[in-house]
């Protein structure tokens, strides 16, 4: 057969090495100059570093055996352990460790986030009366951890932490969407009557108590960046990658499909593993249902500045800080102390830090020019930290603006998600995958792109 894989970032990479001995004859299609999409690796004096993604949940089997098999083990790299701070009401505090996404079952990791009046409200949730939850279905985190637990546990700690997976704060977010275990669990709880939050919360920790010890770190990253996954992907699939091409229409030709801006060929399939708003765009003409059924899904946009530094005396000894979505004295939502997390790093020497900006609905990555970036987040590094990094010897900045960075896992997404296949089901020529469809962390886009590819 002949196949069409319209998106070089990881998705249609997955997809197409994971036929890569199906005996298909596979054309990949990447509309920008570069592979790899969100994941990209630029390259710093001290050695590559990475703009976008920067790690992956080592836990996930399925994205270690992948990299195993790429024969990238021996590149695999693990973190120092340092705790992560959040910047709350102007000073820095540890990030609790117990909860779920930072939504937590008691008062007693997050006192030293919240007022007391919160802490005794999350304390007496149990004793409340407990909230309906339809079995299956979702509703928005914001919304839900306001009602039990009032806006202190939402801003300081929940928006911070979710912020930083999906770049969105819990007001945009789903429970089912983006905790499927809190949801799973409330499901369970209100099989038999109303559900209280920080029984299931405290159900969920003592599951995770419970779990054998020494898996090995729950993150990994990689020696030489995500570069080494793009390239050992795009080289192993052994496809035609063609960069600089931008399909802007799929039509119909007899049983097969013909790219606008593709090759001069029918194709028998073809995988769209684009953005949400790009597959509803090229969906048009042949999958209008899907099409339609796909314009609720909006990205939200956001920003990296990396920004090296000669020396990291006076860098906090930790991996990083969040920022609480309330604060009105720094512009940035993180900071990641990258040669502080990573010791691959931290050998290089001097300081790696990396600024992130922007949450679904702002339009800092669009209207920001680089030097206000820059200056932003030299600044708001030291508000919150105290670290000069003018003093300390800026040597290397790189800007990456992510437009349309991550799609917005709301409550509404996964019924999105699920009429979209639904309408996609009377078109077996067509399939979608990438982090709208799947999850946006990269094993669960990985595992969805490989699923796709063995079903065709
Ligand atoms: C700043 C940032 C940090 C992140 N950090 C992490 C992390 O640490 N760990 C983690 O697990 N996940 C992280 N993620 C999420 C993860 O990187 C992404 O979900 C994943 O890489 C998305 O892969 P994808 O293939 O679905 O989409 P994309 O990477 O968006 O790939 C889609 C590709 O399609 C191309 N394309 C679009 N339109 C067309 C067209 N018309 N014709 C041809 N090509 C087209 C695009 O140019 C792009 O290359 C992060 C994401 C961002 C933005």
């Amino acid at each position: 057969m002949k196949v069409a894989i319209i998106g070089a970032g990881l998705a249609g990479l997955t997809a197409a090495y994971e036929l890569r001995d199906s005996g298909h004859d596979v054309d990949v299609y990447e509309a920008t100059e570069r592979i790899g999409g969100k994941l990209r690796t630029v390259a710093f004096a001290a050695g590559p570093t990475d703009m976008g993604a920067e790690a992956f949940m080592a836990r996930r089997r399925d994205a270690v055996e992948l990299f195993t098999e790429l024969g990238l083990g021996p590149s695999l790299r693990e973190p120092s352990g340092l705790g992560s701070l959040v910047w709350v009401d102007g000073e820095t505090r540890p990030l609790p460790r117990g909860g779920i996404m930072g939504i937590p079952s008691s008062s007693e990791g997050v006192a030293h986030l919240v007022s007391a009046e919160t802490a005794a409200l999350i304390d007496a949730e149990s004793s409340a009366p407990g909230f309906d939850w339809e079995i299956g279905g979702d509703v928005n985190v914001g919304k839900l951890v306001r009602s039990r637990y009032g806006d202190e546990v939402v801003d300081n700690i929940v928006s911070a932490l979710l912020g930083g997976v999906y770049s969105c704060t819990a007001d945009d977010l789903g429970v089912r969407a983006t905790v499927p275990q809190l949801a799973e669990e409330f499901d369970r709880l209100a099989a038999s009557g109303p559900v209280h939050l920080s029984e299931a919360v405290r159900n969920l920790e003592q599951a995770r108590a419970e779990l054998p010890t020494g898996q090995g770190a729950v993150f990994n990253a990689f020696r030489d960046g995500y570069q080494e996954v793009y390239e050992a992907l795009a080289e192993k699939s052994g496809a035609d990658i063609y960069v600089d091409a931008f399909i802007s229409g799929i039509e119909r030709a007899g049983e097969g499909y013909r790219l606008t801006g593709g090759e001069d060929t029918v194709y028998d399939r073809v995988i769209l593993a684009v953005p949400a708003p790009t597959a509803a765009l090229l969906l048009k003409k042949v999958a209008p249902a899907a099409a339609e059924a796909l314009k609720p899904v909006k990205l939200a946009d956001s920003v990296v500045v990396g920004m090296r530094f000669a020396t990291d005396e006076g860098l906090p000894a930790n991996s990083g800080v969040l920022v609480s979505s309330g604060a009105s004295d720094v512009r940035a939502k993180a900071f990641t102390f990258a040669s502080r997390k990573w010791p691959h790093l931290a050998d290089r020497g001097g300081a790696l830090v990396r600024a992130s900006f922007g949450r679904f609905g702002d339009t800092i990555a669009v209207r920001a020019s680089e030097d206000d970036l820059v200056d932003w987040a030299l600044d708001d590094l030291q508000t919150i930290t105290g670290f000069d990094g003018r003093a300390a010897g800026l040597e290397e900045i790189y800007v990456q603006r992510w437009f349309g960075g991550l799609p917005r896992y709301d409550e509404h997404h996964l019924a999105t998600v699920a009429a979209v296949l639904d309408a996609l089901s009377t078109e077996p020529g067509l399939s979608v995958t990438g982090a709208w469809v799947g999850g946006v962390g990269v094993p669960a886009v990985i595992a969805h792109a490989r699923e796709v590819a063995r079903a065709l």
